[in-house]
């Protein structure tokens, strides 16, 4: 009888903004998600999927799955140090007490950032590979609002990245890589990995065209030819770091050199799309001129606005006023606004009880580029504690959370930070989102899947704020690779052989 494979799971994964104002410590994992080694639950987190994925195929796989510590920081600002090691070695120790090891899992999100590391999945991915040694499998999940190094590349046998941005299909990256880790192990495949760097960064929905058809085509090529798997990471620009921008990462089965042409291929299919794949971008006050008028004088579905810079998701606050201000201005009614990120405000609404009606300032306190805080007599229409909204099917916490009603829009404030990933965000905090003619939510495009759902219309509206939105002028200094919108054309010398990515 075959002696079960030994397969650890782990994960560790946040996305750091360096440029935003906030700092993440422990406490920010604690906050958002934190399960010691078999606590993890029954539903997947974004990054952590690989926990019930390798569960469920266990038996099926005769694996025996030795889980780790799985923990998630909302998006925020550098890592204070201390949190960065402690919980590296947390990992390290974990895998060296599993050991011997045939297969290491890992749930990793690919931007996160220290103040004394710039590539941390790159030293997660090498020092495990240290422990295990070179014949253990490593497979890697990544979201694509990743960085990627050689050190990563090198040390990783086998990476997937989700293809979807929302990232409806994370569940499906870890089934992809833990069935490709399962073949690999029992000799069926011997992945190879090739990657070419784009060098570029853009924002790159895949829920319009030209990214929808472009994922479509990724995932054609899967399964035929020997090419096992096919990843775009589209980067992350708000992260000064060497390895910012684009890649594509093809797994073969053992062809180098045809997963170099079709990373090629692809990465430069990719670079074509520069410049044309954002939705129309609105001023706020475009904005709401066209909400006004798409819902005149009638009812039904909401027309849905997205702030779409001022996304915890990537990173900042999202305590910022300007979208509500102007709401004010112009007397809209009739809507809600979810949420901005206030931890004082909720508590003082939370004292003073629903129904209560004080004087409150709130948002726009921790950033000079968010707008000033407001101040207004608000009712509390609604306390909830340890609210959450979901995402696909995995459950989002938002924290303690009240619903204010302010000059006639409900607005949600909440103490754990996140972006708004689906209605039941309103429906979780008592309004009933099918009720009201303007929808606002903070999200770039996350809350586009679940929103589409009920939405009239979405219209995108971009507020300069403390997101560093402008590639081609944010100040990188850690960056020193050409890469498109800084650099016109970062292939005009390319040679084809320096196209390709050195391992
Ligand atoms: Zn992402």
């Amino acid at each position: 009888m075959a002696v079960p494979k030994r397969v650890f799971v782990g994960s560790l994964a946040t996305e750091t903004n360096t440029f935003s104002p906030l700092r993440t410590d422990l406490q920010d994992f604690k906050d958002s998600f934190y399960a010691p080694p078999g606590a993890h639950p029954p539903t997947p987190t974004l990054c952590s999927a690989v926990f019930p994925v390798a569960r469920e195929r266990a038996r099926q796989y005769d694996w025996q799955v030795i889980e780790g510590t799985a923990t998630w920081a909302e998006p925020g600002g550098i890592v204070n140090g201390r949190t960065w090691e402690f919980l590296r070695d947390q990992m390290f120790e974990e895998v060296r007490a599993a050991m011997p090891l045939d297969i290491v899992l890992l749930g990793l999100h690919g931007a996160m950032v220290a103040e004394n590391c710039l590539d941390c999945e790159g030293e997660i991915i090498e020092g495990v590979r240290r422990i295990v040694g070179p014949d253990a499998i490593i497979g890697v999940t990544f979201d694509p609002h990743s960085h990627l190094s050689a050190k990563r590349t090198d040390n990783a046998d086998i990476i997937v990245v989700f293809k979807e941005f929302p990232h409806t299909d994370f569940v499906i990256a870890a089934e992809s890589l833990v069935d490709l880790a399962h073949r690999t192990s029992t000799g069926e495949v011997r992945p190879r990995i090739s990657v070419f760097d784009c060098r570029m960064i853009e924002v790159l929905p895949t829920s319009r065209e030209p990214m929808r058809g472009f994922v479509d085509r990724m995932k054609a090529l899967e399964g035929h030819d020997g090419i096992l798997s096919v990843s775009a990471i589209h980067g992350f620009m708000a992260s000064d770091v060497p390895d910012l921008g684009s890649r594509i990462v093809v797994v073969t089965d053992d062809d180098a050199s045809a997963g170099d042409r079709l990373a090629e291929r692809l990465g430069m299919e990719l670079y074509s799309f520069r410049g044309r794949t954002r939705p129309e971008f609105l001023t706020p006050a475009a904005a709401l001129d066209a909400a006004a008028k798409l819902t005149a004088g009638r009812g039904g579905a909401p027309v849905v606005i997205a702030d779409v810079w001022d996304n915890p998701g990537g990173g900042v606050p999202g305590d910022s006023t300007i979208v509500l201000r102007e709401m004010m201005a112009r007397g809209v009614t009739d809507a809600a606004l979810a949420s901005i990120w206030d931890p004082i405000a909720v508590r003082t609404c939370i004292s003073a009880g629903e129904g209560a009606r004080l004087p409150l300032r709130f948002g726009g306190k921790m950033s000079a580029a968010a707008g000033e805080p407001i101040d207004a007599e608000v009712l509390v229409e609604r306390v909830v504690r340890d609210a959450v909204q979901s995402f696909g099917t995995s459950v989002v916490p938002l924290g303690d959370s009240v619903t204010i009603r302010v000059a006639g829009i409900s607005v949600v404030l909440n103490t754990v930070r996140s972006q708004i990933f689906s209605p039941d965000a309103f429906s979780n905090m008592g309004i009933d989102p099918l009720s009201r003619k303007i929808l606002v939510v903070k999200s770039t495009n996350h809350f586009h899947d679940a929103f589409s759902r009920i939405a009239s219309h979405i219209l995108y509206a971009a507020v300069d704020g403390p997101y560093p939105s402008d590639p081609a002028k944010n100040e990188y200094r850690n960056l020193t690779r050409a890469i498109w919108p800084r650099v016109e054309d970062p292939h005009a010398n390319d040679t084809g052989q320096e196209r390709l990515h050195v391992r």
